[in-house]
């Protein structure tokens, strides 16, 4: 399953969208960009709930 995810709709006025077949690194990368490109070090658990709340499931994020 593949996950699409807009920065934007996490509230930041930024373009970046995560378009991922693979689902492995997904945690990670969105990480990486709101911690490089905004600044903010979320938690795992936090950018994890970001995703279960657009409504993908733990499993689709799973590693
Ligand atoms: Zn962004």
């Amino acid at each position: 399953m593949a996950i699409r995810l807009r920065c934007e709709d996490y509230g930041f006025e930024c373009k970046y969208i995560l378009d991922e077949e693979k689902t492995a690194d997904l945690i990670e990368k969105l990480r990486d960009h709101f911690e490089e490109e905004h600044g903010i070090d979320y938690a795992v658990e936090v950018v994890t709930q970001m995703i279960t709340n657009r409504g993908y499931s733990l499993e689709s994020i799973k590693k």
